[in-house]
């Protein structure tokens, strides 16, 4: 271990100190109660304050992250958030709003929900949105109440199932399941497009909802959507499409044209919020007109140019969550969109996918696409370990690590063998994409001539192969 890497209390030296105060006038144990004395000092590592501001700004430069390194996290959009939207947001106007301000305090928030809510509506072609959905998990979950409301209000209640693609992201079962349906999977044809026969075998007068990821999770477009929307509405069941990677699809299509009911974006991938970190995030929910009525309170309404929090709702589930959702995230949102005209909007999804295709093209002789076709998105491809002495995408993505390279998502979907899931998003260059190429080609290339290396990696990396069951199972969060 260097220098470098030694813990804070490794580097401690007696007496040293970042500050010295004044002796106290009067002693703690003159005017403390007792029993709250300390009796013991403290076991605190003893440094200069150059060293620790050293050392705790190394440790954060330690991770990877997308301010320092590409981040090609498949399903995740680990892309570029302009910083002049976290401006916006933290005005002080908004920022520094108390959640329970009265409404004539807040206008300009309110504003910005209610014109948000359009412009979500502008793009994906619904009638009505809610933002208050903390997650595009929390989404679905919503979507799925609000389903659960409609069928309700018909009196319809033979519909337990909710039909889930085995080609959907992970919450989507969850997500239905958590609403109390039954979860049935239909399966995709070799193509990894649903297929339409097996879920006309499955849909019934039991169905309450077909879920689909749009595009799914092998960042294919479903080119039969319209029938299967045809085929889900024939048997009164509803349509949700999972659009947490709109930025694959805004300025190409609306969802409600080809007959999406329900369906959620996630705010914190496309529209100028990181992902991942765990939080905060925005799970906006879009409907058709006829589902309206179900969303949650409060609904942002205006009335001769005033806005203000609906709370009395006829038919809504009710609040989804504390107060209007998590502003800062929509208010970064909405200077994005603003930021965006429809042209510029359009550019986003054309770059998102002409990257993700350059990748698949300029790799897939060594690395096969799950699919051999053109991709949205994003593009899955496969380690092939009977051609690379036995080595798997694990030992690849770890040596990728050497290169500078955060990895791509790995062994995700699960209907791929040894997939790496490889999302580039529309901010990246062309420069960064190619040495991310060049990277995956001399590990292929070291695959063969230098195995040993690939499946000890990494090697550069402060931390080597961790046992990540155990770093699950027993975390030391205290390190450093
Ligand atoms: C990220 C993602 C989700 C879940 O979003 P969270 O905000 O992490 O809950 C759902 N579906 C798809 C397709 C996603 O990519």
């Amino acid at each position: 271990m260097t220098s470098s890497e030694k813990l804070s209390i490794e580097k401690s030296v007696p007496g040293r100190r970042g500050i010295w105060f004044a002796k106290a006038s009067r002693p703690a144990a003159d005017w403390l109660p007792h029993h709250v004395l300390r009796r013991v000092p403290p076991r605190l590592p003893e440094m200069a304050e150059s060293e620790v501001v050293r050392h705790y700004t190394r440790l954060s430069q330690l991770n990877y992250c997308l301010d320092t390194h590409f981040y090609p996290l498949g399903s995740c959009t680990m892309k570029h958030n302009p910083r002049a939207n976290e401006e916006v947001a933290a005005l002080e106007g908004f920022a520094a709003a108390h959640p329970c301000a009265p409404e004539t305090a807040v206008q300009g928030t309110l504003e910005v929900l209610f014109r948000l809510e359009r412009l979500l509506c502008e793009l994906t072609g619904l009638a009505a949105f809610t933002l208050q959905p903390a997650a595009g998990a929390h989404g679905e979950f919503t979507g799925i109440l609000v389903a659960a409301a409609f069928h309700r209000a018909r009196g319809d209640r033979k519909r337990k199932e909710i039909l889930v693609a085995d080609s959907s992201h992970g919450t989507n079962p969850a997500s239905a399941a958590l609403g109390g349906f039954a979860v049935r999977t239909v399966a995709s044809r070799a193509d990894g497009r649903l297929d339409l026969d097996a879920l006309r075998m499955a849909l019934g007068p039991q169905t309450a909802m077909v879920m689909l990821t749009v595009p799914n999770t092998l960042g294919l477009f479903e080119r039969q959507i319209r029938e299967i929307a045809e085929a889900t509405h024939a048997v009164g069941a509803l349509l949700y499409m999972d659009g947490a990677n709109f930025n694959a699809l805004m300025g190409l299509a609306k969802p409600a044209d080809f007959g999406v009911d329900i369906l959620h974006l996630n705010l914190h991938k496309s529209f100028s919020t990181p992902h991942g970190g765990g939080g905060p995030g925005s799970g906006p929910v879009g409907v058709q007109a006829r589902l309206a009525k179900f969303l949650p309170v409060p609904r942002v309404v205006e009335k001769n140019g005033r806005f203000k929090l609906q709370t009395r709702c006829p038919g809504s589930i009710g609040r989804m969550r504390s107060f209007a959702g998590n502003v800062g995230v929509i208010l970064k949102a909405y200077a994005y969109l603003r930021g965006h005209d429809a042209l510029r909007l359009r550019s986003v999804a054309e770059n998102a996918i002409l990257n993700a295709n350059y990748v698949r093209a300029r790799l897939k002789d060594l690395y096969p696409a799950a699919v051999d076709e053109p991709c949205l998105h994003e593009c899955v491809l496969r380690t092939e370990p009977e051609k690379m002495n036995g080595l798997k995408t694990l030992d690849v993505a770890k040596r990728l690590l050497d290169h500078g390279f955060h990895a791509p998502t790995i062994y995700f979907p699960l209907i791929v063998h040894e997939a790496l899931m490889i999302e580039p998003t529309e901010t990246e260059t062309r420069e960064t994409l190619e040495a991310f190429v060049s990277a995956l080609r001399a590990i292929h290339a070291e695959a063969l001539s230098d195995p040993e290396k690939v499946k000890t990696a990494p090697h550069d990396l402060p931390v080597r192969r961790l046992d990540e069951l155990a770093a699950a199972r027993n975390p030391n969060v205290a390190w450093g």
